[in-house]
């Protein structure tokens, strides 16, 4: 069996391949140590392809492995496979690795290339929460946030034209957490609160992918990361947000095993 390990800053992932058969699974990268050994006692006769931030870590606690990749090559080959599998045929691209943190690419017939970073990203979503809310489950956190409004909370741009007319759509955020001063801060719901977190990040990363779209000629932006995983605000302001654009969001499933695949190929 062939094992790929993208152990990022908050989550391992981990793809277990034999033959014509795969299986996904994540450990909270806190657990690592128990994983390594696991792998060590478990796995002997497994080859073991490392990828990501503690890649380096995992090859010198584990018994033995059989190569380590770069992550951003690994992603992409990774992401490439998943998205020829998916149907999704692009040869021209920005793509956004919504991961603890984010970075951002370019991927053309040339291959990949990396052309910038946030310290925006998911652990923006579960560092904000806990201080904001005292909540940091990353399901309880986005299961609650459907259920939320953050009108009270952004500030749109209608507010600030307030009825006269607006030079870009007035529902468009001005000013994420913008709006708190005028509104009665007492009656703002941790719903409300945890959605207006999920915004801010869902814009932040949007934006500059629709920035990035556009500067590198195409409408197509690619979304990978586990912060994505069922996390229907993000994926509603991130299809929104492009829709108004004129790009398309293409947000790959099981796109946060990019890494750990690609780490075989
Ligand atoms: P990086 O690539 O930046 O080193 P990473 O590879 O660990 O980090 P991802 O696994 O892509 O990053 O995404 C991590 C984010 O996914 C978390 O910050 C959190 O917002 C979200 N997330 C989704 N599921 C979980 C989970 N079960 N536990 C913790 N966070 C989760
Ligand atoms: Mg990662």
């Amino acid at each position: 069996m062939k094992i790929g390990i993208d152990a990022g800053g908050t989550l391992i992932k981990v793809a277990y391949v034999e033959g014509g058969s795969r299986k996904f699974e994540k450990w909270p990268s806190s657990e690592i140590d128990h994983l390594i050994e696991i792998l060590n006692t478990g796995h002997a006769g497994d080859q073991l392809f490392l990828t990501g931030g503690k890649a380096e870590y995992m090859a010198e606690k584990l018994n033995s492995n059989d190569g380590i990749s770069i992550e951003f090559d690994a992603t992409y080959r990774g992401l490439k496979t998943l998205m020829s599998e998916q149907d999704i045929d692009l040869d021209h691209f920005v793509y956004l690795n919504v991961g603890t943190g984010t970075s951002f690419h370019h991927a053309s017939p040339q291959g990949q290339e990396r052309v910038g970073g946030s310290g925006v990203g998911g652990g923006t979503l579960i560092g904000l929460s806990k201080l904001l809310v005292d909540m940091d489950d990353y399901d309880e956190i986005i299961r609650l946030a459907e259920k939320g409004n953050r009108d009270e909370i952004d500030l749109k741009v209608h507010h600030i034209y307030a009825g006269r007319p607006t030079p870009i759509p007035g529902d468009l955020t001005a000013s994420n957490f913008g709006n708190v001063l005028s509104g009665d801060v007492s009656a703002m719901q941790a719903e409300d609160k945890l959605q207006a977190v999920i915004g801010l990040v869902a814009e932040t990363v949007t934006a500059v992918g629709i920035s990035l779209a556009e500067g590198f000629e195409t409408n197509d932006m690619v979304f990978i990361g586990s912060t994505l995983l069922d996390n229907t605000v993000m994926k509603d302001i991130i299809n929104r947000y492009a829709g108004l654009k004129g790009a398309t969001a293409h947000i790959i499933h099981n796109g946060e095993y990019s890494g750990a695949l690609g780490a075989i190929l």
